[in-house]
């Protein structure tokens, strides 16, 4: 199964680093059963798509409006980036959660508007360090409503906040269960949905990101600090060959 390596900027980077960024990934790279893709601020997306050409990513948002249009100043609505030769948009990242107060309603609302555009929604979930213990109960409530979604242009993203940006990744054995119980309860509401990869995110690194990956239930990873250093970045893709 193709793996897929998310990089997420988050709100970093200048309009000056895109194009070193990208020359970074013009030469060609050996890559096999492997699909790069790269969150970038929406006011990026343009400048990227132009200096990505002859690199291996797909591009897409971090965010998006669970608005359809009209009276939202600041927002970006999954109209305009479906206008675009965008992807996908990340939902529910825990930042987002935590510092904007969305609930669980509000980030199936945005995956939905995404997926009426074509686009992909990566859905993201994870428990907080108090929550670890009842991990199985937060999970299903912010994959309440999963099942309204399209399972061909969803994917889920694994990332326990005590892991993002802490450089505290979870053990082999904390990813599996949790990898495990998510895929069973896509496979229970529809057997479509048993398909819908999972993606691990937290403090993923180039010594780590192999071993994360080669856990079967694994469908890629979600990375943070590690994907804004282009060099860094290339080299930890570069190192997930030999185990895929
Ligand atoms: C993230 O941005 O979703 C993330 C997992 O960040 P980091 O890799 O820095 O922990």
């Amino acid at each position: 199964m193709e793996k897929l390596i998310v990089g997420n900027w988050k709100m970093q980077k200048l309009f000056s680093d895109i194009h070193p960024y990208f020359k970074v990934f013009k030469h060609k790279m050996a890559l096999k059963n492997i699909q790069l893709a790269l969150a970038v601020p929406s006011i990026f997306i343009k400048p990227c798509l132009e200096e990505m050409i002859n690199t291996p990513f797909i591009l897409g948002a971090q965010d998006v409006s669970e608005y359809e249009e009209g009276a939202y100043t600041g927002e970006v609505s999954a109209v305009q980036l479906a206008s675009m030769p965008v992807t996908f948009s990340l939902v529910g990242h825990s930042e987002r959660r935590q510092y904007f107060h969305e609930t669980s309603a509000i980030v199936l609302k945005k995956a939905q508007r995404l997926q009426a555009q074509g686009l992909f929604a990566i859905l993201c979930v994870g428990e907080t360090l108090e929550q670890k213990k009842d991990f199985k109960k937060i999970i299903q409530e912010q994959l309440k409503g999963v099942f309204t979604l399209n399972p061909a242009h969803l994917v889920v993203a694994y990332e326990p906040v005590w892991a993002i940006g802490t450089g505290q990744t979870a053990t082999l054995e904390d990813i599996k269960q949790a990898h495990l119980y998510i895929k069973s309860f896509l496979s229970e509401g529809s057997r479509n949905f048993s398909s819908v990869k999972v993606l691990y995110g937290g403090s993923v690194n180039e010594s780590n990101a192999s071993s994360i990956l080669s856990l079967d239930e694994v469908g890629g990873l979600l990375i943070g600090g590690a994907s804004l250093n282009p060099s860094g970045f290339e080299k930890l893709i570069e190192g997930l060959g030999p185990n895929l």
